[in-house]
């Protein structure tokens, strides 16, 4: 695969981190322009706490319910945490 011009200049090779040039990505005015996919995921991470609670709360509408729900619901007991928080560390986790 070629690697493509810079991001930001077009003009030399973008084989820095970023699509950017050796040049572009030495200059921190110029990479904070050209945030990395890691760093927009971690972004969303933080709205993603809301965006959770909101999905969360719409799963536990009756009508929104899996078919497995009531089983889970039953084994809360015997394993002492509530189903919902169970879900959430599951999500957390990928
Ligand atoms: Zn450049």
């Amino acid at each position: 695969m070629p690697v493509p011009l810079c991001q930001h200049c077009q003009e030399r090779k973008g084989n820095r981190p970023r699509g950017l040039c050796t040049r572009c990505y030495r200059t921190l005015d110029i990479r904070v322009q050209y945030p990395t996919k890691k760093e927009w995921t971690r972004g969303r991470a933080d709205e993603t706490e809301a965006e959770l609670d909101a999905m969360i709360e719409k799963w536990l509408r009756p009508e929104n319910l899996p078919p497995w729900w009531a089983d889970a619901v039953a084994r809360q007991q015997e394993i002492d945490q509530p189903v919902e928080i169970r879900i959430v560390h599951d999500n957390r986790r990928r």
